[in-house]
C-alpha cells in the first residue's frame, strides 16, 4: 500500500506541524488526527510541513496519524449544488445536520454530492464526435427551473467511443466514455473535481456590456454594476450590508445566486433559508432557494475553513458561468476572511503588515475579485461572475487595509453611511463616496433599453445631489435663507431625489424591487418638475410657492402611489404639474372683494 502518511508533531490551534517535509505538498488536502479531520498544506520547509485544519482541533495530539489523499484541496462539481446550503469546504449542511444534529460531524468527508440520488440526464453528443475539454456533453434536470450543463472535464479531450442512453444516472456513474490521442480511453461522470485556489480556464475575455438588474434605484440608476463586475459594499456594523447582499440575492437577474456567508451570525443565514424558500423568482415563477447555493462559514464554526468558503464559493461560481450562466456571488463578510487569514498567519508567526494583517493580503484579495469577469467559456456558451463583497470596518474607517485593498480590485463602492442609517435612510449607500466605473460601459444598454434619454437623466440627477451638497456648506453656516431662489429650488428637488428616488424601502412590495421602466420615469419626472420650477422662478415667482402646491410631497410618493405593474401614474403626474404650473404662471386674479 502505497497511501503516505506520517503523524504530529505539533498542534496549535488551527494549525498541525508534521516533521517531515517529504511526505506532503504544498496545497495538498491531508486527513489529520484519529477522526481525520480536513486539512491543506500551507507551508513545507526543509524541516517540517505546517497543516491548517478546517475542523476543530480540539482533541488532536501529538503522535496522532497525518494521511495524503495526493490530491489539493477540491470541491466536486456536478449536480445537486444548486438548492443546498454548504459549508466552507462544500460539505452539504443540511445533509449533514439530518444525519449528526445541527452540527456538522468532525472528520465528515469533503466535497460530498450525493451519491445515491439519480438525475434525469439527456446526452447530448453522439459516437464518433470529437469533444475537447469543456464542451458540454449532457443536460440534467437539477431543479425544475435549473437546467445543469454537464461539462468534459477541462484537462480532456477525444472522441466519443460510447454513450449511455437517456435516463437516470447516479454522479459516480459513467456516462460517457472518450478515447484521447493517445487511444487511451477515459469513462466520464456527471461530477467532476476542481481545486479551489485555481480558476477555470476559459476562452477569453468579454467586455461589459450588460448591467445586472438588481431593481434597488440607487444601485442600477446611479452606481450601476455590470454582468461579469465587481463591487465592494464597505460599511460598520448595522449600516445594511447583509440586507444589501440579501436584496441583490433576492431579486438581481443573475441565473444563479452563490451566497457565501462568511464569519457572520448564523441566524441571518437560516433567514435566507427560510425567506429564499417562500419568495417566488419574479422571471421563472419558481422558488428563488431553486438558483440559490448557500455557502456558511458561520461565527460559530471553525475559523480556518472560512478562508476556504471563499475560494470554495467563486469555483463553484465559475463553474456554472461555464455553462453558460450568470452567476452573481455575494460574500458577507470579506472582512471575517481576512480575519482568518491573520489568525492563521500570526499562528506560522509570519511577519504582520498593516494592523497585523499578513503582507499577502492585497494580493490574496486581488487573486480573488480577478475570478469575476463576463467570459466565453470553454463551451462556446457566454457566462459571467459578478461578485459582491462585503466590508465590514472596525469602527466606520474606511482606511483599514481591507476596505483600501478591496478598494483597489473592485471597480463599484457603495460607500454605506452610519449616519444615513441613523436616519433611516435606506439603502444608507452614500451618493458622494461612492461610485460605479461602469457607467460609460453600460450607458449604451440603458440608452438603448430603457430610453434614450437615461443616462442623461442619471447625469443630471447626480449632478443636481452634488449641488444641493456644497449649497449645504453654506446653509449649515448662515441657514437656508439667504439661498437665491434658484438655489432654493436645489435644495427642494434634491430632498425629493433623496427621499423620493434614492431612498428606497426593502419591506414594501412595490418599493422592494423597481423595474428600470420606472427608475426611469421617477428620475424623469423630478426632472420634469425642476425645469417647470426653474422656469417659473426665472420670471421672479418665489420659490416658496410650489412648496406651497404640494407637488413635491407627491412626487416623494410616487414610488408606493404608482404600482410597478401600471406605470400610467406618472403622464398623471406630469399632467398634474403642468396644469398647477399654468395656474402659478398666470398672474394673480384681483380678489372680488377689490372690485
Ligand atoms: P449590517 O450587515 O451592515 O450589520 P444589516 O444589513 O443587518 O446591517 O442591517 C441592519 C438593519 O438595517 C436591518 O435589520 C434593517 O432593519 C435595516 N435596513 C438595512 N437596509 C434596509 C433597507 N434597504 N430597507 C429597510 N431597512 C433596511
Ligand atoms: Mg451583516
Amino acid at each position: 500500500m502505497d497511501r503516505k502518511e506520517n503523524v504530529i508533531f505539533g498542534v496549535n490551534g488551527p494549525v498541525v506541524t508534521v516533521r517531515d517535509s517529504k511526505t506532503f505538498f504544498m496545497q495538498e488536502m491531508v486527513l489529520v488526527g484519529r477522526e481525520r479531520l480536513v486539512g491543506e498544506v500551507i507551508r513545507v520547509t526543509a524541516q517540517e510541513t505546517l497543516i491548517q485544519v478546517y475542523e476543530e482541533t480540539t482533541g488532536v495530539r501529538p503522535g496522532d496519524p497525518v494521511i495524503a489523499t495526493g490530491e489539493p484541496l477540491s470541491v466536486t462539481l456536478g449536480p445537486g449544488l444548486v438548492g443546498d446550503i454548504l459549508d466552507g469546504i462544500e460539505r452539504p449542511l443540511r445533509a449533514i445536520a439530518a444525519k449528526d444534529g445541527v452540527f456538522i460531524g468532525r472528520g465528515t468527508p469533503v466535497g460530498m454530492l450525493d451519491t445515491e440520488k439519480r438525475w434525469p440526464t439527456h446526452l447530448t453528443v453522439s459516437v464518433g464526435e470529437e469533444l475537447t475539454g469543456g464542451s458540454v456533453f449532457a443536460e440534467v434536470r437539477e431543479t425544475e427551473s435549473f437546467l445543469h450543463r454537464s461539462m468534459i472535464p477541462p484537462s480532456l479531450s477525444g472522441m466519443v467511443v460510447w454513450a449511455a442512453p437517456d435516463g437516470e444516472y447516479t454522479i459516480e456513474e459513467p456516462v460517457l466514455r472518450l478515447r484521447d490521442a493517445d487511444g487511451a480511453e477515459h469513462a466520464v461522470m456527471l461530477a467532476q473535481k476542481w481545486p479551489i485556489r485555481q480558476p477555470r480556464p476559459f476562452r477569453e475575455r468579454l467586455p461589459f456590456t450588460t448591467p445586472l438588474i438588481t431593481g434597488q434605484r440607487v444601485i442600477d440608476s446611479v452606481f450601476p454594476i455590470a454582468k461579469g463586475g465587481t463591487a465592494a459594499i464597505p460599511g460598520g456594523f448595522g449600516t445594511g450590508k447583509t440586507m444589501t447582499q440579501h436584496q441583490l440575492a433576492k431579486w438581481c437577474d443573475a441565473d444563479l445566486i452563490v451566497y457565501v456567508g462568511c464569519g457572520e451570525r448564523g441566524n441571518e443565514m437560516t433567514q435566507v433559508l427560510d425567506e429564499f424558500g417562500e419568495l417566488i423568482d419574479p422571471r421563472t415563477g419558481k422558488k428563488l432557494t431553486e438558483r440559490t447555493i448557500l455557502i456558511a462559514n458561520t461565527s460559530n464554526m471553525p475559523v480556518a475553513a472560512r478562508e476556504a468558503s471563499i475560494y470554495t464559493g467563486i469555483t463553484l461560481a465559475e463553474y456554472f458561468r461555464d455553462m453558460g450562466y450568470d452567476v452573481a456571488m455575494m460574500a458577507d463578510s470579506t472582512s471575517r476572511w481576512a480575519e482568518a487569514l491573520r489568525e492563521i498567519s500570526g499562528r506560522l508567526e509570519e511577519m504582520p503588515a498593516e494592523e497585523g494583517f499578513p503582507a499577502y493580503l492585497p494580493s490574496r484579495l486581488s487573486a480573488f475579485y480577478e475570478r469575476a469577469g463576463s467570459v466565453n467559456a470553454l463551451s462556446g456558451h457566454r457566462g459571467s461572475v459578478t461578485v459582491v463583497g462585503a466590508v465590514s470596518p472596525q469602527g466606520n474607517d474606511f482606511s483599514e487595509p481591507v476596505t483600501q485593498n478591496t478598494k483597489r480590485f473592485t471597480r463599484v463602492f457603495w460607500a454605506l453611511d452610519k449616519s444615513l442609517a441613523y436616519a433611516r435612510h435606506y439603502p444608507s449607500i452614500n451618493w458622494m463616496d461612492s461610485y460605479s466605473e461602469y457607467g460609460p460601459e453600460l450607458a449604451p444598454y440603458f440608452n438603448a433599453r430603457v430610453n434614450p434619454n437615461f443616462t442623461e437623466c442619471r447625469r443630471r440627477i447626480v449632478s443636481l445631489l452634488l449641488e444641493e451638497s456644497s449649497l449645504m456648506e453654506i446653509v449649515k453656516l448662515v441657514g437656508a435663507d439667504v439661498l437665491p431662489d434658484d438655489q432654493r429650488l436645489i435644495i427642494d428637488i434634491a430632498r425629493v431625489i433623496r427621499v423620493g428616488f434614492l431612498q428606497q424601502n426593502a419591506y414594501h412590495p412595490d418599493d422592494t424591487y423597481v423595474p428600470l421602466e420606472k427608475q426611469f420615469l421617477m428620475m424623469q419626472t423630478i426632472l420634469y418638475l425642476y425645469d417647470a420650477a426653474k422656469a417659473l422662478v426665472e420670471t421672479g415667482k418665489p420659490a416658496a410657492r410650489i412648496t406651497e402646491t404640494g407637488l413635491y410631497e407627491k412626487l416623494i410618493r410616487m414610488k408606493f402611489d404608482i404600482p410597478n405593474s401600471d406605470l400610467s401614474g406618472f403622464d398623471t403626474v406630469k399632467a398634474e404639474i403642468d396644469a398647477t404650473m399654468a395656474r402659478l404662471f398666470e398672474p394673480p386674479k384681483e380678489p372680488l372683494s377689490a372690485r
